[in-house]
Order: C-alpha cells, then sequence, then structure tokens
C-alpha cells in the first residue's frame, strides 16, 4: 500500500490562502487504511477547515488514482474554489488532470510503499525498482530494507541485528540471513550476485508499462 501522512493544518491553509469554498477529497484505498486520508480524515479535514472560517464540504471517492471514479465529483467540483486531495500524489495528479481548471492542493505527504507492521506503525518494504529480486533474499527486499542496498551481504556495521544506520531498525541482512537459516538456504548467500540493472528503475527517469494484449 502507499503510506502518506497528512500535511500540517497551517500548511494546508496557507496553500489554501484566499480561497475559501474548498471540497476536501479522501481516497477509500490506501491513504484510508494508514488514516490519514480516507472519509474519516477527510471529514476531520472538512471541519477544521469550517473552524477555521473556510466553507468546506468533503467527499471520498473509491480511488483518486483511477479518472473513473472521479467522474461523479463533477458537479462537486465546479462551484469551489479549490480542491484539497488527501489522496497519494497519483490521486492529486489525477484529480488535477480531470479538473484542470481547479487549483487542487496536495493535503498529504506521500511518503512510501509499505505494510502495517504493528497498529499505528507502518514500514517502507519496497521501492519500485522495476525488477524484483526478494525470491533471492528470502523475500526480504535489500533494495528499499538495507540501508545501503547491499546485494551481497551486510556492511558489517549492524549491532545486535539493528542496522548502524537507522539503529532502530532491524538489519536487513541480519533478517535475510534468519529467514534463509530457517529455510535451510543460507549457502545460497555464497553466490556472488551480479549488479542489479538500474535501467528498470526510476533513476531511467518516468516510467511507463503497457500490456500488449490489453492495449485497444
Ligand atoms: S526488489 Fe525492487 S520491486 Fe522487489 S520489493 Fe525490492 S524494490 Fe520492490
Ligand atoms: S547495518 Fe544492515 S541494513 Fe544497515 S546498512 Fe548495514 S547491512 Fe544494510
Amino acid at each position: 500500500m502507499i503510506v502518506g501522512e497528512r500535511k500540517p493544518i497551517r500548511e494546508i491553509l496557507e496553500l489554501l490562502g484566499d480561497n475559501t469554498t474548498v471540497l476536501v477529497v479522501g481516497c477509500g484505498s490506501c491513504v484510508t487504511v494508514c488514516l490519514s486520508g480516507g472519509e474519516r480524515e477527510a471529514r476531520e479535514l472538512a471541519s477544521i477547515l469550517r473552524i477555521r472560517g473556510q466553507s468546506a464540504r468533503e467527499v471520498t471517492v473509491e480511488r483518486q488514482c483511477e479518472k473513473e471514479f472521479l467522474l461523479p465529483l463533477e458537479k462537486e467540483i465546479e462551484p469551489v474554489q479549490a480542491v484539497v486531495s488527501l489522496a497519494c500524489g497519483i490521486g492529486v495528479q489525477a484529480m488535477s488532470e480531470m479538473f484542470s481548471s481547479h487549483r487542487v492542493f496536495p493535503g498529504l505527504n506521500t511518503t512510501f510503499m509499505g505494510m502495517p507492521v504493528e497498529q499505528g506503525l507502518w514500514e517502507e518494504y519496497c521501492s519500485g525498482c522495476g525488477e524484483c529480486v526478494v525470491h533471492k533474499y528470502g523475500g526480504v527486499c535489500p533494495v528499499t530494507r538495507c540501508a545501503k542496498s547491499l546485494f551481497n551481504g551486510p556492511c558489517g556495521g549492524s549491532q545486535a541485528g539493528l542496522c548502524e544506520v537507522k539503529p532502530d531498525r532491524d538489519c536487513a541482512w541480519q533478517l535475510i540471513y534468519d529467514r534463509l537459516k530457517s529455510q535451510n538456504r543460507v549457502e545460497e548467500l555464497l553466490q556472488v550476485q551480479p549488479p542489479k540493472d538500474w535501467s528498470f528503475s526510476r533513476s531511467g527517469g518516468h516510467r511507463k508499462m503497457s500490456r500488449e494484449d490489453m492495449l485497444l
């Protein structure tokens, strides 16, 4: 899931500036699960904006990142001066494309792709590198969960199973070792992994994916 965090109210008010009629749009998917941009949070933000003197209403769609879910918003958006999207950055951009005559402000900071690991705690698990290799590492992503993205073993700085760069996080290589050990696969770590092909990653610029069998 995509994890995000709501911007501070002060920042949202600054973004809105002189725009006083506002529609807050929540998203019913990832940001609902991470408790930052769903129906409840949209209601809460609209109510805070009203207390601050704005004329604010709220609505939540199933998914802001797919335009078909945004079509029914047309009538709601037409009379307002501005929209605050509580979706991830994809949802904000989808709204901006669909309603291009309106200002659409991001109400969230999109943070990472991750997993809820306990109540109120989310952790980054994937960087979308474009060529998944987790099967070689016992299902633990070294790109994302190792602070140095190491593919051929730990850096040597780990202490008590924790990362030397971020000592409040597990060392990914400790997790990899433990997982492979539990699967009787530790000897696989002796295989030297070739350099990863980063041409599929974000570092190659804006990516696209097409499915020939689905194109019209
Ligand atoms: S290897 Fe790449 S695609 Fe797979 S989990 Fe890690 S970052 Fe994501
Ligand atoms: S301590 Fe572990 S997770 Fe941290 S950088 Fe070194 S190998 Fe990677």
